[in-house]
């Protein structure tokens, strides 16, 4: 079945004609264009009523064009709103691309929709709403849903029974109340009527028809009640409309249930509507007063929500009065502004406004009106209520996400599968150690979505760490993983002041209070907490610690005698020195103006009666000789045995820090395997000096060893254990 072009000429124009009749300002190229797209898009497809598809976002349009008039985009989206969704062959980007980028988001808002319901059973009906306005940017997202779940009510029949009832119910518990929410009080009204007829046809049906019976009756009654009140509005020249206030099934549905009685009994609860034709609201309390001087108000049954609006912005006046028969009617008295802003909500909000052109402001007026009410509202509880409702659309610092059984949890905005655990139960989270995100294995710094689906892996021998305060966001997951890491330093600061204790007293050694504390602090410990964990984890050598100061008195009195013991030990380990390219048997001496070391570049002095005494090349004294007697020096070579090396030693100094003979040691080594022959550290107050004696093949991997120790922190100089300096 397909639409042939001469009727579809007559749909757009009838589309256009109601735009033109409601809408603040029509933008008929783009309805056109939208159109036209829609129709191409959607002409292989037929509903299940076997109507065209095309029909259904037609009709949707055409609500958004008379029943909930907002804008020409909407309308827009209203043709637009399935098309990503039911058909590949148009993704989001053909949207975009052909209508923009505001389109784009609207639709695919739908789209996001559409997919977050199906399948879901639906259990916290409150949180789904909020999960609806957490992924709505635009306010009109809403407002094409709700024209859309409206025409789908409408024409529910042709659906499975299954479905039907899926969809009625969610109507009844997301789409009504959130219309009451948007003021749309004739939407709200409308869809629980259809959604009532779905779940319980026996009581619709039955409703309807007792109040068919009782309409003759009834409506005889409101003309008698009506008549005097007609007449004295007259008199004072308002203009106005006056009506038996239409009953809503599902209304009088739950007014038996609430109060557990029969329906003659709440169906005899008159209600008439005046409308005013008026913008001024002192015609609201002049006809007040007029229907008072006529029948007796009952004292304690008036509301004023002109005075003081309702959160959604209703606004009327509410008075009960005792009619002929005495019967007790309800009066609503209220402007046609009021009216019909209490029918269509937001929808209707723009008309009176100023400025009524531009769609984006009148958006920016209806949440400044919002504001408004939060701001100007009395009670405290309701204020939090309002900003609880719409924060979520206003701001977006929450996200909803989903339990792998389908119960919705509400997280702080960048939450992660950790956040989620936690939330779930404290044990769920101590032992968390994966999670799976939409069926897929996901880090645990993952950031969550809306609409995601977790599920949460856990081991017995997971435990919290540190590195999960880098990223939690909830302040239950931040307080139980700090509660455990400080749980566990406990631990550790016991047993290192065990360790400590057992020590002192096996070396017997008294340390007072006052000193640990000293000593903790000198090795740059923030406090003895830390000093004790350190000694617990094996990071502090308590060896060193405790025997460090006596070694460093013995040293630091005879400097040079390390020196010679380092230089005796490095000239003969590698073997006799080479003379002129030749083994030379002969005595050598080492100049004690410069004591040359394996490594340096020498020359030789032939000495009378001392042998060959040995002088590095840039020796000053060696200067002078070799311009007096330049004969007498020879080339000397330190020996070449093949792989092997020489020894140095270097002097290091710098501030003391825990764990820093661990990180000398470690870069020496880890470089070329270089291979350290002596290593030892003094620390007197907060620095130290040390020595290292390594092996070395050259000069060069023995400057590229110095340059790696220089680049640890703390450490100020490296230089070569040299006495001529
Ligand atoms: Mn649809």
């Amino acid at each position: 079945m397909n639409i042939t072009s001469a009727s579809s000429k007559i749909l757009l124009e009838e589309l256009l004609t109601n735009c033109k009749k409601n809408l603040p300002a029509t933008d008929e190229k783009l309805i056109e264009k939208a159109f036209d797209f829609a129709l191409i898009a959607h002409q292989n497809d037929t509903r299940a009523s076997n109507e065209p598809y095309f029909t259904h976002p037609f009709s949707v349009a055409n609500i958004l064009a008379t029943e909930i008039p907002f804008d020409s985009v909407s309308v827009a989206c209203g043709l637009l709103h399935d098309i990503v969704e039911d058909n590949s062959e148009y993704p989001l980007e053909t949207i975009q691309k052909n209508f923009g980028v505001d389109i784009g988001l609207i639709v695919d808002g739908l789209t996001k929709i559409k997919y977050l319901f199906k399948g879901t059973e639906i259990n916290q009906s409150e949180n789904y709403r909020k999960l609806l306005m957490s992924v709505t940017k635009d306010i009109r997202v809403i407002i094409v849903k709700f024209a859309d779940r409206l025409h789908n009510m409408r024409t529910i029949e042709f659906l499975n029974p299954d479905k039907r009832k899926r969809i009625a119910k969610e109507t009844l518990e997301i789409y009504a109340p959130l219309a009451n929410r948007f003021g749309l009080g004739k939407l709200k009204w409308e869809l629980e009527d259809l959604a009532f007829k779905e779940l319980n046809k026996q009581a619709y049906e039955d409703i309807k028809k007792k109040i068919n019976i009782k309409r003759g009756e009834r409506e005889k009654y409101i003309d008698r009640f009506s008549a005097p009140i007609v007449k004295a509005l007259n008199e004072y020249g308002f203009k106005f409309e006056i009506s038996g206030r239409a009953k809503h099934l599902y209304s009088v549905y739950r007014k038996m249930i609430k109060r557990n009685k029969p329906f003659e009994e709440i169906y005899d609860l008159f209600a008439i509507r005046i409308i005013l034709d008026s913008t001024d609201r002192n015609t609201c309390y002049t006809t007040w007063g007029i229907v008072n001087g006529i029948y007796i108000p009952l004292p304690d049954r008036l509301k004023d929500y002109i005075a003081i609006p309702k959160a959604n912005n209703y606004q009327s006046i509410h008075t009960t009065v005792v009619g002929p028969e005495g019967k007790l009617v309800e009066v609503q008295v209220r402007t046609r502004q009021m009216h019909e802003i209490a029918e269509q909500g937001v929808a209707a909000h723009w008309k009176y406004k100023e400025g009524k052109t531009h769609v984006a402001q009148s958006m920016n007026q209806y949440v400044n009106w919002i504001r408004d009410i939060i701001e100007n509202s009395a009670d405290d509880d309701m204020r939090k209520n309002i900003i609880d409702n719409f924060k979520l659309n206003l701001y977006s610092d929450e996200i909803y996400v989903f339990t792998p059984k389908g119960d919705l949890k509400r997280l702080p905005l960048n939450s992660t599968p950790v956040d989620f655990a936690f939330d779930i139960h404290s044990k769920v989270g101590h032992h968390c150690i994966g999670a799976k995100v939409n069926q897929k294995i996901v880090p645990l710094d993952t950031i969550l979505n809306s609409g995601d689906q977790i599920e949460i892996i856990t081991s017995k021998n997971q435990h919290p760490n540190k590195n999960w305060l880098k990223f939690v966001r909830t302040s239950k997951a931040k307080s139980e993983v700090r509660r455990w890491i400080n749980k566990e330093e406990d631990i550790l600061v016991n047993n290192g002041k065990e360790i400590w204790e057992k020590k002192l007293k096996k070396m017997k050694l008294v340390f007072t209070s006052q000193e640990v504390n000293k000593l903790s602090l000198n090795l740059k410990y923030d406090n003895l907490r830390q000093f004790y964990s350190s000694i617990a984890k094996g990071k502090l050598n308590l060896d060193e610690v405790l025997t460090a100061p006596t070694e460093k008195e013995k040293k630091a009195k005879d400097p040079v005698t390390e020196f010679e013991n380092f230089a005796k030990i490095a000239r003969t380990s590698g073997g006799d020195l080479v003379v002129n390219g030749e083994d030379f048997k002969m005595m050598f001496n080492y100049s004690k103006c410069c004591n040359p070391i394996p490594g340096d570049h020498v020359v030789g002095y032939i000495s009378t009666g001392e042998g060959i005494k040995i002088h590095r090349k840039n020796c000053k004294t060696l200067l002078h000789i070799s311009e007096r007697e330049p004969e007498k020096i020879v080339m000397v070579e330190w020996p070449k045995i093949e792989g092997s090396s020489f020894i140095v030693g270097l002097i290091l100094k710098g501030e003391d820090s825990p764990g820093l003979l661990n990180e000398i040691s470690h870069s020496i080594v880890s470089f070329q395997n270089t291979n350290i022959k002596s290593i030892s550290i003094d620390t007197r107050d907060s620095t130290f000096e040390g020595s290292v004696t390594l092996y070395v093949h050259d000069l060069e991997h023995l400057f590229r060893v110095m340059e790696r120790l220089k680049k640890i922190k703390g450490i100020y100089s490296v230089q070569r254990m040299d006495m001529s300096v």
